[in-house]
């Protein structure tokens, strides 16, 4: 039997696997564990090492329990405090601090979500480190891809800082699995640290279809739909006929064909998914940076040489008043 020696690159590693440890930032929502958020789960994964959760707010132990569930997690840290259900950084930033500093985290990860875009950035500047924002890739413990102007050009970080604190694109990493883990509970450091904003109210769009941002059909409509009536004519039976979340560019929003909350690109949201198919959307930088990671992309515009046909796999050129109906109808009939 001959004898293993390692060699002194494969020490390092192992060593480093040893001193790695995250924490991911989980969300929830009224009791519910927010899933977009076990994004953070998966790039913690890619570092390897040890990775725990945290989840705060009230009756947070049946969240913990749930999270407790999610594959790669060690253990979750939890704080039962109702405080924290809003997510407001104010007091969550403290609190998240001592949790890093009492587990020693070498990574602190969060969704790039309003959640994380308001936490995280808090979180770096208390511990006087770098903030990594909106990571799309994991190269190495210290190297981390990010895509910046709108994802027209990709930037590779190499960060000295420790903790390294980050937010992570939630389209860019699966969102990983909530079965199968057998997490530990320990109950978290709390310094109840005075919240000087108040809570006063949300106004939340409630839809019976998918969630955009993470789902798997987006059905998406531009300026080219003329009007409102128009828009909620045509779009919700494509969506239905799909099984589609519905969409819209930001000048369909401004127009007021759609609700803000629709918005896909830069200044809305960021999606990826398997198939997108958007009619009447010429295809602006600032539309692609939130859509141009879907699996298959699918475009009916008029004119031809509309820049969406430069991304799309399947390009249909047409008047969308007669293609989509006649696109809805095929498809019912399926
Ligand atoms: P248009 O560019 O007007 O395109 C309409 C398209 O419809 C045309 O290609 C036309 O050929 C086609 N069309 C018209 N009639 C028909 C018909 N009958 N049948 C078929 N096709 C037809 N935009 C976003 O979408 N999301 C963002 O998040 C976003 N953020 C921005 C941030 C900044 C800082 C700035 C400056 C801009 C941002 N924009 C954003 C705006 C962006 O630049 C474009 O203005 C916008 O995306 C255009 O929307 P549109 O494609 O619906 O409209």
């Amino acid at each position: 039997l001959r004898q293993f020696t390692p060699t002194p690159q494969i020490r390092r590693n192992a060593a480093l696997q040893r001193l790695l440890s995250t924490l991911a930032v989980l969300e929830q929502r009224e009791g519910k564990l927010n899933m977009s958020s076990l994004a953070s789960v998966s790039a913690g994964l890619k570092l390897g090492g040890t990775i725990h959760g945290l989840v705060a707010g009230s009756n947070i132990k049946s969240v913990a329990e749930e999270a407790a569930k999610v594959e790669g997690l060690e253990k979750i840290i939890f704080v039962e405090n109702a405080d924290y259900d809003k997510g407001l950084p104010e007091n969550y930033a403290p609190m998240l601090i001592e949790n890093i500093k009492k587990g020693g985290y070498t990574h602190v990860l969060a969704g790039h979500s309003a959640f994380g875009k308001n936490l995280m950035p808090r979180v770096a500047a208390m511990m006087d480190v770098q903030q990594i924002s909106d990571i799309t890739e994991v190269k190495s413990e210290d190297t981390f891809v990010r895509p910046i102007y709108a994802g027209n050009a990709i930037l590779t970080v190499q960060v000295a800082d420790s903790p390294k604190i980050i937010t992570v694109r939630g389209t860019a990493f699966p969102s990983g699995a909530a079965e199968g883990g057998k997490a530990s509970l320990e109950e978290g450091v709390d310094p109840k640290a005075p919240c000087p904003t108040e809570w006063v109210s949300e106004d939340l769009a409630k839809s019976d279809r998918p969630d955009l941002a993470s789902a798997e059909r987006v059905v998406s409509g531009g300026r080219g739909l003329k009007s409102k009536e128009e828009f909620d004519r045509l779009m919700p039976p494509l969506a239905d006929a799909l099984g589609a979340a519905i969409g819209a560019s930001r000048a369909a929003v401004d127009s007021g064909f759609a609700d803000n909350s629709l918005q896909v690109g830069q200044t809305g949201k960021n999606v990826a998914p398997q198939l997108y198919l958007c009619a009447g959307i010429s295809g602006a930088i600032q539309h692609l940076a939130g859509m141009k990671d879907s699996k298959v992309i699918a475009a009916i515009n008029k004119d031809a040489d509309a820049p969406i046909f430069q991304v799309a796999d399947v390009g249909l050129v047409g008047d969308l008043f007669d293609k989509v109906p006649e696109l809805t109808e095929k498809l019912g009939n399926a």
